[in-house]
């Protein structure tokens, strides 16, 4: 069984898969708590769902794409069989995860966007390092930036661990929290090989606004 926040249809708004249209399924639940989270009304709110019930609401939906998301999806056991079950159903199947759950038995073929969680969030000692040992090329590492001190962490975490040899890399800044061109700018005088990207669904749509 699964607890499910919601299921819709959108605009990919973040990673490299930006700008696509594409299914989400949010499932309920975090162990986690940033200090900037975004999608607080998922923590506790959901529906009960088998998997084979999900699966029904999103066929149809449309799109190839399909995001798994939370919250962090991956504490419910049943998110790994819906993950399987959607690859047949998608051409990809993203899953977003915090970084802080075991990912080993992810199937490989869903590419993780997987965040490392950077000092002014409060949750970097929840990071789980052994996750970057899962990570491959197909893959993608977030790190959402609120501050200069969140930035230069980030570079030190990306040289320590040679990250730039294992997956693209992502740079978000806090949304309403740090200037985007602050960020730019940082990462052009760095000469860093990273990918900037902005939440666009949040530009589109109200932030207010779920199911978006
Ligand atoms: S991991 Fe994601 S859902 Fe959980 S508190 Fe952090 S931002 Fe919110």
């Amino acid at each position: 069984m699964l607890k499910v926040n919601e299921i819709y249809k959108s605009i990919q708004g973040e990673s490299s898969f930006v700008g696509l249209p594409c299914v989400f399924v949010r499932l309920t639940g975090c162990h986690l708590r940033c200090t900037w989270c975004d999608t607080a009304y998922a923590f506790h709110e959901g529906e009960d769902m088998t998997v084979e019930e999900v699966v029904k609401k999103v066929r149809g939906l449309g799109p190839r794409l399909f995001e798994l998301t939370g919250g962090e999806p991956l504490l419910q056991e049943d998110a790994f069989p819906l993950v399987e079950r959607l690859l047949k159903l998608h051409d990809t199947v993203l899953v977003e995860t915090s970084g802080a759950v075991d990912v080993a038995c992810l199937d490989k073929q869903a590419v993780k966007i997987m965040d490392i969680k950077c000092p002014a969030s409060g949750m970097s000692d929840k990071m789980i390092w052994e996750n970057l040992n899962y990570l491959t090329p197909r893959d993608e590492i977030k790190f959402v930036i609120q501050n200069r001190s969140d930035f230069d962490w980030a570079c030190r975490v990306i040289e320590e661990h040679d990250l730039l040899k294992k997956s693209p890399i992502l740079f978000s800044p806090v949304f309403g929290q740090l200037n985007p061109q602050e960020l730019a700018e940082w990462i052009l005088k760095e000469n860093l090989n990273v990918r900037m990207q902005l939440q666009i669904h949040k530009y589109i749509w109200s932030v207010e606004v779920r199911g978006v």
